[in-house]
């Protein structure tokens, strides 16, 4: 494979900007070697600048629930494009879309356009602190919530492979206010709460973790977990800046049956483009400025391009509730082939999916808890993930990710994928 170019614009980038890229994970750093400089997407493909053709499955992170470019998501955007960019006004666009999600997600009354799902969670940590006039909250070990400086304790995705737990930078006063549990343990949730009685204003959490790779919260676990806020009056925050509209048009609500407070989103929602949400009770919401007295704002937050790409990806859910059938099918076909594989070679990675997410961790054992992921062989993982590659397959570039499956995957995709996975692992293992 050359990758000559993509490596000279590497070394170009690493000057002059840091670690030459403008997201840590998409450095390689945890898998090494370079990273590759992508020059084009469509479906279920990516082309770099040296010409190689990849089917992958990184979908952006997770935006790209239709693949890579979907016509009809193109086609709203070059229309949208004539009337301007941005004005800084209201829309009736962003009426629209509000109402569309709050017509698909039933826990959302309310809700507020930003620009990334960092800045969702940063804003509903703020409304549910404001709420109830409480300062601390907790978090899950292995869960990301975005950069936010009070997130990035024992954070999960980049935090997590780059070895920082707690990033320099992050004051103690910042942290202090920061209580970690364990994800799926609701005892460690209780001994939190009676610590530190009537002090806690959220619980954050990713229903479905994706950025210790895919671990699934037990339904026990989530029901104890809305039963224990309701009791202490604390804010139950669902981040599904991953998991909103990618599980289900409900987004992981639709498969626990259980109404968070709050929710945060991003990714699907924006279409591709930088967006992001957070939305809930409207007791709740309308303490957001300027309705309430907490502040936040953003120049351009419901910006009209990215809502345009937004409303066309949530339009279409709505009009093709069919399409989680077909993401489902597609993704469980990817697990049975993978897990032959491993049979045929006498391996029981664990293979965790949810939907149309999957991490296959390097690890023989049940990854039920961040405690059992990072057990997984992150050397294998930078191995197989090389190997892959070499087969014209692009998956995340780190073991504790999802990776995603979209629409646009085809048969033939899934089966080239399958009989990468058999070589790559034979080759490794
Ligand atoms: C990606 C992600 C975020 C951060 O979103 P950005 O748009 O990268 O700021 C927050 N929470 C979860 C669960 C995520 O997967």
């Amino acid at each position: 494979m050359n990758t000559i170019r993509s490596a000279n614009l590497f070394e170009e980038a690493k000057q002059i900007i840091p670690g030459g890229v403008n997201s840590p994970v998409r450095a390689f750093k945890s898998v090494g070697g370079n990273p590759l400089f992508i020059e084009k997407g469509k479906g279920s493909k990516i082309y770099d600048v040296d010409g190689n053709e990849f089917i992958e499955y990184i979908g952006s992170w997770g935006p790209h629930l239709f693949g890579h470019n979907p016509r009809f998501i193109k086609d709203a955007l070059i229309k949208a494009i004539e009337n301007g960019t941005s004005f800084g006004a209201p829309t009736e666009l962003e009426v629209k879309i509000a109402k569309l999600i709050i017509d698909l997600v039933p826990s959302v009354e309310m809700i507020r356009m930003v620009n990334s799902g960092t800045e969702a969670t940063m804003s509903a940590v703020r409304a549910a602190r404001g709420y109830t006039g409480k300062e601390k909250f907790i978090k899950f070990e292995g869960c990301y919530h975005g950069h936010a400086d009070y997130f990035l304790i024992k954070a999960g995705s980049g935090a997590l492979t780059l070895g920082i737990p707690t990033s320099p930078g992050v004051t103690k006063g910042n942290a202090a206010d920061t209580l970690l549990a364990d994800y799926n343990n609701i005892d460690s949730v209780k001994r939190l709460v009676k610590a530190n009685k009537n002090e806690i204003a959220a619980v954050i959490i990713e229903p479905v973790a994706g950025n210790m790779g895919v671990v699934r919260a037990d339904n026990k676990f989530m029901e104890d977990l809305r039963n224990i806020c309701n009791e202490e009056k604390i804010v139950l925050i669902f981040d599904e800046v991953m998991t909103g509209f990618r599980l289900s048009a409900q987004g992981a609500q639709g498969i626990y049956y259980i109404k968070p407070d709050l929710v945060t989103f991003g990714k699907i929602i924006g279409g591709g483009l930088p967006v992001g949400a957070f939305g809930g009770k409207k007791e709740i919401m309308e303490i957001i400025a300027p309705a309430g007295p907490v502040y936040q704002a953003g120049t351009l937050s419901g910006n009209p391009l990215a809502m345009t790409a937004g409303y066309a990806a949530l339009t279409h859910i709505k009009n093709h509730p069919e399409v989680y059938d077909e993401l489902e099918q597609k993704s469980a076909y990817l697990e049975m082939g993978f897990k032959e594989n491993m049979k045929k070679l006498r391996k029981n990675f664990a293979l965790n999916r949810v939907g149309s997410m999957m991490t296959l961790f390097f690890f023989e054992g049940n990854v039920n808890s961040f405690q059992a992921a990072v057990k997984s062989d992150t050397t294998l993982f930078g191995k197989y993930f090389h190997e892959m590659l070499t087969r014209g397959i692009y998956l995340a570039p780190a073991q504790f990710e999802a990776i995603f499956v979209s629409t646009a995957h085809s048969n033939q995709d899934l089966d080239k994928t399958i009989k990468a996975n058999f070589e790559s692992l034979k080759g490794i293992v």
